[in-house]
């Protein structure tokens, strides 16, 4: 056999995969495990978009290819929802593509944009798939840490100027995955002038825009004046309205910049099953009334978690937005041994911070992804086991 390419060399090792062998081994053993560590929705996919798909699975005109930018008629609902929710312009035939879940389009425009020794900006922590795609490209990474002290955004100012020149792509993710942080206009103005400054596309992942709560509402970055020249936004239904397993997602802005990411996709994919966007496009259109009520589930069990880890110690509150808490590890331990030791004492998985980037060490990240009942069960576990913020490493 061929040796597989030098790209996928540089690809990082999977940190976890010690980790992950002993949650296989505890669950054969029939260990009750509490899993809060991976960034999946647990309720189901609301019906009325289960009832279109079925409605349109039954209909013959779904069943043959798509157009690998998607159905006009799906372009233009995510077209109707971008306009109704952030007052955005965007043209259903050259300015929104459709995705096959957002990572799809993430990981593709990179490989539109970036010709080897070219540097993409990516945030640390920060979602994987930005920094891994871009070294498979070929790309240089340089990463942005986003520091606690600094509201998690990353500090323009220390992208040394020649690394700057260098870079095609920027990506910034705002309500964010893991910190839970947010972005505001000033933030969001700064970042687009930046990136005008030394021509990067700016690549905004807006996966949890709608996932908010007490009353706040995320902004696109493309409400901004002429954000378009520099900008393009990924959205996904995927965490919006429960339906990760569906793949299906939009990007939107730039017109040029969505046309190189269509053609890799024209060579690359067929787009996907039209009753599946025949459904995208009912969910969009009930957005607000389907989301409402999910957002209150969130926040219910995001102010139970908080109240019991500030019970054990943990001087920590919450944000407004995200499935995600992002919280300090005990002082003296590092995340991959606070979590293991999680997992060891009590069957609770979560992600170690490490697993984000270097600069996630420090932290681990819970998902507010199961019942209020398993919530509180883990919080009392912990209590159990003496896990409190002022724990010694164990011996
Ligand atoms: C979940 C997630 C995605 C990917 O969403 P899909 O549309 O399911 O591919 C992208 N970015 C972030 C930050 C995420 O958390």
């Amino acid at each position: 056999m061929p040796k597989p390419s030098v790209n996928l060399g540089k690809l990082p090792p999977y940190l976890f995969a010690e980790l992950d062998r002993k949650i296989d081994a505890a669950k054969e053993k029939g260990v009750d495990i509490i899993n809060l560590g991976i960034g999946d929705p647990d309720l189901p996919t609301p019906a009325p978009v289960v009832k279109a798909l079925q409605e349109a699975a039954a209909d013959p005109a779904t069943h043959n290819y798509s157009p690998y930018s998607f159905t006009i008629d799906y372009r233009k609902a995510a077209a109707a929802w971008m306009k109704s929710r952030f007052g955005v312009e965007a043209d259903p035939a050259t300015e929104i593509l459709g995705l096959i879940g957002s990572k799809e389009g993430i990981a593709h425009i990179i490989l539109a944009y970036v010709d080897p020794g070219d540097v993409v900006l990516c945030p640390s922590p920060g979602y994987p798939v930005y920094a891994n795609y871009a070294l498979l490209c070929g790309g240089t990474v340089h990463a942005m840490p986003l520091k606690a002290g600094n509201g998690f955004l990353p500090d323009f100012g220390a992208i040394p100027e020649e690394t700057a020149r260098r870079a095609k792509i920027m990506f910034l993710n705002y309500p964010n995955n893991p910190t839970g942080a947010l972005a505001d206009e000033k933030f969001i103005r700064e970042a687009l002038a930046y990136c005008r400054k030394y021509d990067i596309l700016l690549c905004h992942d807006n996966a949890y825009s709608e996932m908010t709560f007490d009353g706040y509402r995320a902004p696109s970055f493309l409400s901004e004046a002429d954000a378009k020249d520099i900008c393009i936004e990924f959205f996904s239904l995927s965490k919006m309205y429960n339906m990760t397993g569906w793949r299906v997602g939009f990007a939107v802005g730039n017109a040029a910049a969505l046309k190189a990411l269509g053609l890799v996709k024209s060579n690359t994919d067929s787009g996907a099953f039209k009753a599946i966007q025949r459904a995208a496009a009912v969910a969009l259109s009930k957005s607000d009334e389907l989301t409402a009520g999910l957002n209150k589930i969130y926040a219910q069990r995001r102010d139970i978690v908080v109240a019991g880890l500030q019970n054990l110690g943990w001087d920590f509150t919450a944000g407004v937005a995200t499935f995600y808490l992002w919280i300090p590890v005990p002082p003296g331990m590092d995340s991959a041994g606070f979590c293991e030791a999680l997992f060891e004492k009590c069957g609770i998985v979560t992600a170690p911070g490490l697993g984000y980037g270097p600069a996630g060490e420090g932290f681990f990240r819970i998902a507010l992804t199961v019942p209020e009942a398993r919530l509180k069960e883990a919080l009392s576990r912990m209590e159990k086991a003496g896990i409190r913020y002022g724990m010694k490493k164990a011996a």
